[in-house]
Formats: C-alpha cells, structure tokens, sequence
C-alpha cells in the first residue's frame, strides 16, 4: 500500500452540521449550530459518484451532526440526486426513529447504523443537550427499527476498556438484534481533549474476552475481531501482503458547505496555522475527482503519507493496521508524520494482542 488513491469506495457526507445529543466524547464542534448542506452540493456529488459506481458498489455515509436533525424532506432532497448504484448509509443516534423515518429508509432504501454504547449503566456519556441520559430515547427508536423489521447495524464506543466489560456487552448488542457491530474505544480528537491512554494489559483482555463472546454466539458480524482474524488467517496462510488496499482510500467528506477534507473526517471544522483548515477544495468550484487527483499536494496529507511510510519502515503491526487514522496523530501529538498513537494502541496493536492471547488460550496448536 503506497500513496492515495484518486477514486474512494465510499464518500462522507454532512447534511447538517447539527446534533439534537451533547454526547461527553463527541469531536464536533459545531454540533449546536444547523447549517445544513445545500442540494447543489449533493448534486455535485452525485455527478462525480455516478462515474466510480458503475465500476461495483459505491457507498454514499450521511453523517453528521445528526442526519435525521436535517429533517425528512431535506434529506430526501439530498438523496435525489444520486444514480441508482449508489447504496445510502446513514449513522443515526436513533433518537428521532418514528415510523416515518422507518417508511423513509424503506422507500429510499438506506441502511441504518446506530450510535449506542450498551446498557443504560455503560451509556453514560450519551446526553440530550439538556446533559439527560438519552438511553430511552436511544432505544424507543431501536425498538421502532425492529418492530419494522428494518435491519440495521451498532456502532458503540467503549470509554474504559477492560476486562468484564467485554462479555456484558456483546450479550447486550446480541439482545439488541444489530446485524453488524462495530467497537471504538474512545478517541481524543476535534472538541474531545480527553486523554485515551489505558494500561495495556486491560485493553488487550477486554479484546480478548470480547473474542470469547464472539465466538460463543457468532450471530453478529464484529467488525474488529472479523478483521483481525482475516489478517491472522492470512499471515498463516502467507497471504497477508495482499490484505492492505494497494493505496489508500481518501474517504472524501464533505462538509455542509462543499468543503472537502480527505483520510478523517475528524478534521473537517478545524483549522491549524501550519496546515490551514485542512480541507482539499470545495465540490461547488471543483469536481470530486479533480480533487482527489490532487490529493497528495495537499501539505497535511504530504505529511500524513510520511507518517505512514515511518509505520511500514518502524512497526510490525503496519501490516494489519496500514498506518491508522490521521485525525488521532494530529489530535494526540499535533503533526501527521509521527507513528504510534494511543488510538492505534488500543484500536489496533492491543486488538490484535487481545485476538491472538484468545488463540494462545484456546487454540494454542495454532500460534506457536
Ligand atoms: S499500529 Fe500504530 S505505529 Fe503501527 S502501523 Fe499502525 S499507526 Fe503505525
């Protein structure tokens, strides 16, 4: 995997700078402000889009804000535009899910991930702008999704991963019927300054015994151990060089306003006096894929791709994780070209750590 690639597999789109929650570890920083996207920006979008998607699957994420907060008839406005290769995702608090948003996600055929952390106990951090747990809004619009039968997807973030917490949750998603899970231990970027550096040892065996879970009831497609076993099973198969996209996707998001920041979402909104506001260019002067062909001259990302080649040159883990997230280099450590981050301690080389401690307990044949 070397430099970024001028055509992504899925693109980011912002319909509303707004979100009705104040969750404690959320990085947006203008989340109480409803500037919302413009269809001439989607529509620049979609003209862009409909050339990749012909190719296979293409993917367009509305995220936010809160993307439901945009409203109904302004993201079905948005959507418009798009070609019918296009698959919409949308991650949604699930606060605002009432049958017409399920009637909306039938009709215009969008998938549906939803942010919750667990049971009301681990969903602490989750607070309606009044600073009031949102569990019970949270789950009154889960319950609408699986009275409608609309399948749907969890993202959940783990703010202090250790042992214990691992089974509990994974039962807990299993309860709560998601088709796909996906576990982000917090992370320190955009409005978030909360330091995420835990002990080793507890995070490795809160993905280890996460592992066990899984693998006592694998009804649930978990995204990080999935991906961790597919590397696994690769190295000893010795395919794992193929793993690794051959460059990497630049995950375009694009902002309410057309401004585009590529790699991590996380750094849309922000400026910096070295790097400016981060962003590559605007689909209203400029088309997408002109500002992908001229990605690497961005300074940030120039920076960034150095970081990435000091991971491959330094850390035996860059085969599995290819260098991580820009945003939490920048958030953590104030510049793109260092290595390890306490992201990719927790998010990636414990992960794999706490999958392979798994194997040396259960299948110890395996790893030795
Ligand atoms: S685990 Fe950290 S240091 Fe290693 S390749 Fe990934 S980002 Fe770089």
């Amino acid at each position: 995997m070397r430099g970024i690639s001028s055509v992504p597999t899925y693109v980011v789109m912002q319909p509303t700078t707004l979100c009705n929650l104040d969750c404690a570890y959320c990085y947006l920083p203008f989340r109480a402000a409803d500037k919302r996207m413009p269809v001439e920006v989607a529509r620049a979008v979609a003209t862009s889009i409909d050339g990749w998607a012909r190719d296979g699957r293409f993917s367009v994420v509305w995220h936010g804000g809160e993307p439901l907060a945009a409203g109904r008839e302004h993201l079905a406005a948005l959507l418009d535009p798009f070609g019918p290769g296009v698959e919409h995702h949308v991650q949604t608090n699930a606060t605002l899910i009432d049958d017409a948003w399920c009637d909306f996600f039938q009709t215009h055929d969008v998938r549906v991930s939803v942010s919750v952390d667990g049971p009301p106990e681990r969903n602490g951090e989750r607070v309606t702008r009044g600073g009031k747990p949102a569990y019970d809004r949270i789950l009154r619009g889960i319950e609408t999704l699986r009275r409608r039968d609309i399948p749907f997807s969890a993202l959940c973030v783990v703010s202090d991963p250790r042992p214990g917490a691992a089974t509990e949750l994974y039962d807990y998603f299993l309860g709560l019927g998601c088709d796909v899970l996906g576990i982000n231990v917090e992370e320190q970027e955009g409005v978030n300054t909360r330091a995420n550096g835990h002990a080793a040892a507890d995070v490795t065996a809160f993905w280890a015994e996460l592992v066990t879970a899984w693998r006592a009831d694998p009804r649930i497609h978990l995204r990080e151990v999935e991906w961790s076993l597919r590397y696994v099973g690769a190295v000893l198969d010795g395919t794992a060089d193929d793993l690794l996209p051959r460059q990497l996707d630049p995950i375009p998001t694009v902002a309410h306003d057309g401004s585009v920041v590529l790699l991590s979402p996380e750094l849309a909104g922000f400026s910096d006096p070295r790097y400016g506001d981060f962003t590559s260019g605007n689909v209203l002067t400029t088309p997408l894929g002109e500002i992908l062909a001229g990605a690497a001259s961005t300074p940030w990302i120039a920076e960034f791709l150095r970081g990435v080649e000091a991971c491959r040159a330094a850390c035996p883990y860059f085969g599995f994780c290819g260098g991580a997230h820009a945003a939490n280099r920048y958030f953590e450590q104030g510049r793109f070209d260092t290595t390890e981050t306490d992201h990719c301690r927790n998010s990636k080389i414990r992960l794999l750590e706490g999958v392979l401690d798994h194997a040396r307990d259960h299948e110890p044949s395996a790893v030795r």
